[in-house]
């Protein structure tokens, strides 16, 4: 600490101290509870795309600086796969640029894209970076809240048209939603792509859980309505989608205006990584559409499982259409503050959890709400069950 009274954090990410996601997982660890609070899978991905990495060292690919838009064998596999899932083709030398996660995709979208005193209207509850980068991009951020209505977390589309003024220079989705699992539908996606085309508005939409949609819920990128494609930056990761969340291998697919701004941001940033890793999750891509199936059919099961297991514990439970994530009430058990809650039940009854409330503005709109991770092995939330129904 310097010897001046200023505290060495600056103004812009004051109140953005440790994530709830280390908070959560480090109480975890130290309490011996199971951990249903970071989203991360507790197994591996395919054996075959950890050995296409294994291998990828052992020959000496990406263990040097990798170029910096991304090795040319994964920026191809990431245009190939827009081009099979969307119909939407990506030039991949012009149009794709590898990221460190879709973190790093988010902050440098947000620092390329976003001027100092830019609004940023982003879908509340929000997962938690977009906060502290729009912050650190001098923005300002304009939350819109999802509401429960008929069991699950909806847009409201005549409160996002009212969110947008003269001064707001980016619309910042998140479908599917965590923390709410919500999938938006092909309607209000067209309409937001209607408003952010009428508005002249850059959008940012962050699709990591593309593949993650369960009971015939569609996931539709935005860059696919008419007029969207030059103006939305699509992010998405190989964490969710193959289950290597430690890989931290990224990307974008836009515009090559729109890359070139992200690429300045993102050169000062990592300038690149995860080497080797980029060529595993080259062959990741091309993996059969069974694998895709698979691990939906696995997490629709784990789903069903958490869910049916919380709502007999007597939580309200919103069933997500998509993601990692349950999002419950804890109201019907007589309680309304998810925080106190999230903090006693490690001790209480051996599970994490983690308060959606941290992902608000309106911290009251979101207090009773509580998200469990069902990303885990079939007797893990089996356990996490029990534990929750004795406590
Ligand atoms: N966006 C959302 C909505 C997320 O839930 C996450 C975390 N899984 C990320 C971005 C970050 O993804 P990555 O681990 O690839 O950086
Ligand atoms: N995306 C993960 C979640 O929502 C957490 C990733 C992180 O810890 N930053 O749980």
């Amino acid at each position: 600490m310097t010897s001046s009274a200023r505290p060495p954090l600056n103004r812009r990410l004051a109140g953005f101290g440790t994530t709830i996601f280390a908070e959560m997982s480090a109480l975890a660890v130290r309490t011996g509870a199971i951990n249903l609070g970071q989203g991360f899978p507790d197994t591996d991905g395919p054996e075959a795309v950890r050995e296409a990495a294994v291998r990828a060292l052992r020959d000496g690919r990406g263990n040097q600086y990798p170029p910096g838009p991304g090795v040319p064998e994964l920026r191809a596999a990431i245009a190939a796969h827009q081009e099979r899932h969307y119909g939407l083709e990506y030039d991949p030398d012009t149009e794709v640029l590898v990221t460190a996660g879709a973190t790093e995709a988010i902050a440098a979208s947000l620092l390329a894209l976003v001027e100092p005193g830019d609004e940023v209207v982003a879908l509340e509850p929000y997962y938690d970076s977009y906060a502290a980068c729009v912050a650190m991009a001098g923005g300002t951020r304009v939350p819109v809240t999802l509401r429960p209505h008929e069991g699950a977390f909806r847009l409201d589309l005549d409160e996002l048209r009212d969110a947008v003024t003269d001064r707001t220079r980016l619309l910042l989705i998140n479908t599917p939603h965590n923390p709410t699992g919500t999938v938006l539908t092909r309607a209000e996606l067209a309409a937001v792509a209607e408003l952010a085309v009428e508005r002249d508005l850059l959008v940012v939409t962050d699709e990591v859980y593309e593949h993650l949609v369960f009971d015939g819920a569609e996931h539709v990128p935005l860059a696919s309505f008419p007029g969207m494609r030059e103006r939305t930056v699509t992010i998405s990761s190989a964490g969710k989608t193959y289950s290597f969340t430690g890989w931290k291998v990224g990307w974008i697919t836009a515009a090559p205006a729109l890359v070139a701004a992200v690429r300045s941001a993102k050169q000062y940033l990592t300038y690149v990584s995860a080497g080797p890793f980029q060529y595993a999750v080259a062959e990741a891509l091309a993996l059969p559409e069974s694998y895709l199936t698979g691990l939906r059919e696995d997490l629709r099961a784990k789903r069903d499982l958490l869910a049916a297991g919380l709502a007999e514990v007597g939580f309200g439970v919103f069933r997500p259409a998509g993601t990692y994530f349950v999002t419950t009430d804890i109201r019907p058990l007589g309680l309304d503050d998810g925080f106190a809650f999230c903090r006693a039940l490690p001790e209480r009854a051996g599970v994490v959890a983690v308060p959606n409330a941290v992902f608000y503005d309106h911290r009251e709109a979101g207090a009773p709400f509580v998200r469990f991770a069902f990303c885990k092995r079939t007797p893990v939330l089996e356990e996490a069950v029990r534990r929750l129904k004795a406590a």
